[in-house]
């Protein structure tokens, strides 16, 4: 373990910015020898705030929700720990954690509800969380002191001795200002962090490889609350008043601002955005009634010059000076990714299955079986349900009747995540993958959770996800350079084909592809068909959606085709396409057969 630990030290280091290590040092020299106790009170207030901001950027900038409740978990931080300090006499041991676990109870009551919301219905919930919280701080004056608030919040005593002022306060604050940012690093790197990115980057992307996107909004957001409420719980000792202010809108605006301006994923981007914000108005004092608009000027140039904030802008003047650092992406070896977790004895058995979209019936009454080994090929025009069958049976639609059971067990109606971990994975028509993260983690993060999730190697490291990822990638023609690169920079084929080794790399029972020949010239089908075969004949089961008999006969064991939402015929590549339906269907009655089969 120690050198596990030596190790991961050494990474931290080595990935540590320059900038922010020369940064340190000037901070700590100035605050121990040119700060005087009026610039220390400063740099403790900054503190807090950092404290305050490193949480919301848990949930503004890692779940991406737009929250304006960040101070109202300030303000209850805050308020508890006035009332329990002065009415109980309650030490900082107590009123710290009582003031974390209050703001984090809040944050889940209200969670439930509001995370459900679109962006802009979550930002205002939020902002009515705080009115109301404000509310209540000042009506309810026999707990709270009303507009006046509560005073004689002694300050912080540990083990006897009164912390007040000084060196020792800006230890305890910006030691937990250490503590709480070495958390929070600690929860947004590895695979986890992919995870958050994928959950809020591609939302689809992440259901599909299994990642319960909002059980991790939800965790986010609790957290995040507990740092308001201890950064609350830290303002309430060392200001020894507290009242409404806290609650007020611009706490809020000051928490934002700092967030936007430092970077809203860095932990390092907090505590610049904090330090800055605090000290702007003491720089500006000779210029006392334009604060305001020196504020807003500050916040309204980084949006403009730094869109990423002062630590995006700091990693890109990092590259500058010292180009090639950080170090190319190591070369790879692959692994090979068996498909021993591909159970031949899959049974997935669709019945009567049925789904509308306000007037229009996209799927009636559909029902098919499909084992293990076997390839169904989905056919039918454009808008005749083939999507929609496998957005129903992947959990993206929740059916209006039918029944889907996989292996015995009825999974219509179930969450994105909770299917692709039961085994079916998917490549979607238009492929969904998280464009900024590389070809490589795409399927690496899949493969994680797939195998994390069934508990077949706990506590697996990303390296090996990434070996087993390069394996898959490399089966599917990805080569090494365009591994390491962003999605975003790969041709429409290539994505496609990531799509289709992210799917593998989870090692599905079931593997469904919405047109996955699209756009591919003769070869690449070619190679696409010998794939698929393969993959069956491992006992995968496949659903296979094609506009183009050709591509399919051959390949599939068995066709449907669907006209209006309907099964019109089903069988053998040959049976199918001689049927007069399906010629109908596809190229319109012709003229004396347009009567009943
Ligand atoms: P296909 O994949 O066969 O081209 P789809 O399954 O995408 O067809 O669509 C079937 C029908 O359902 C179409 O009429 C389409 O417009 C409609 N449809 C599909 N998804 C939605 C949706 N989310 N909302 C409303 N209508 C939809
Ligand atoms: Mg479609």
């Amino acid at each position: 373990m120690p050198t596990a630990w030596r190790k991961n030290a050494a990474r931290a280091a080595a990935g540590l910015n320059p900038l922010y290590a020369a940064g340190t040092v000037f901070l700590v020299v100035y605050a121990l020898v040119f700060a005087d106790s009026y610039d220390q009170r400063i740099l403790a207030i900054a503190g807090i705030y950092a404290l305050l901001v490193i949480g919301y950027q848990l949930v503004f900038g890692h779940a991406g929700a737009i929250s304006l409740a960040q101070a109202a978990f300030f303000g209850l931080g805050a308020y508890v720990t006035a009332l329990l300090a002065t009415r109980l006499g309650l030490p900082f041991l107590v009123t710290f954690p009582a003031s974390l676990a209050a703001a984090a109870a809040l944050a889940a009551l209200v969670a439930l509800p509001v995370l459900r919301l679109e962006s802009h219905y979550f930002a205002l919930a939020t902002l009515a969380i705080g009115q109301a919280a404000l509310a209540a701080a000042v009506n309810w004056e026999s707990l709270t002191g009303g507009g006046g608030g509560l005073g004689g919040v002694p300050p912080v005593s540990l083990f006897g001795f009164a912390i007040t002022r000084g060196v020792w306060l800006l230890a305890l604050i910006w030691g937990l200002v250490a503590v709480g940012g070495a958390v929070a690093w600690l929860l947004i790197r590895g695979p986890r962090g992919l995870a958050i990115r994928a959950a809020r980057e591609a939302p689809m992307a992440a259901g599909a490889v299994g990642i319960d996107a909002g059980r991790m909004r939800f965790t986010l957001f609790v957290l995040g609350a507990a740092y308001g409420g201890g950064a609350g719980a830290l303002h309430a000792h060392l200001l020894g008043v507290v009242s409404p202010e806290v609650l007020r809108l611009p706490v809020m605006v000051s928490c934002l601002a700092m967030t936007i301006i430092g970077g809203r994923t860095r932990v390092a981007g907090a505590i610049i955005g904090a330090l800055l914000l605090v000290h702007l108005p003491e720089w500006f004092r000779f210029a006392e009634r334009f604060g305001p608009l020196v504020y807003g000027l500050a916040l309204l140039a980084t949006i403009i010059a730094a869109p990423d904030g002062l630590t995006g802008a700091a990693a890109r003047l990092r590259q500058f000076l010292w180009p090639g650092a950080p170090p190319p992406p190591p070369e790879i070896p692959p692994r090979a990714g068996s498909l021993s977790h591909a159970p031949a004895s899959t049974e997935l058995k669709v019945s009567d299955l049925s789904k509308r979209f306000g007037g229009v019936a996209a799927v009636r009454d559909v029902s098919f079986t499909l084992r293990g080994g076997e390839i169904l090929g989905l056919i039918g025009p454009n808008g005749s349900g083939k999507t929609t069958i496998l957005n129903l049976i992947t959990g993206i639609e929740r059916p209006d009747g039918g029944r889907i059971v996989l292996n015995g067990e009825d999974i219509a109606g179930w969450n994105p995540h909770r299917i692709a971990r039961r085994g079916i994975g998917r490549a979607f028509q238009t492929p969904m993958l998280v464009e900024s993260m590389t070809a490589l983690d795409n399927v690496a993060l899949a493969n994680q959770t797939a195998l994390n999730a069934r508990a077949y190697y706990p506590g697996r490291r990303l390296a090996d996800a990434r070996a087993e990822a390069a394996s898959f990638l490399d089966r599917l023609e990805i080569g090494s350079s365009a591994m390491h690169r962003r999605v975003a920079e790969l041709p429409h084929g290539a994505r496609r084909r990531v799509e289709i080794a992210r799917a593998l790399a989870a090692h599905p029972r079931i593997l469904v592809l919405d047109e996955p020949a699209a756009g591919l010239d003769e070869n690449e089908r070619e190679a696409l068909r010998s794939t698929l075969r393969d993959l069956a004949a491992q006992g995968m089961a496949l659903i296979v959606i094609e506009h183009d008999f050709h591509f399919l006969s051959g390949l599939a064991s068995r066709l449907i085709c669907l006209d209006a939402g309907q099964v019109i015929a089903q069988g053998t590549a040959d049976a199918v396409r001689r049927n007069r339906l399906v010629v109908a269907a596809f190229f319109g009655p012709t003229p004396g057969e347009d009567g009943a089969p």
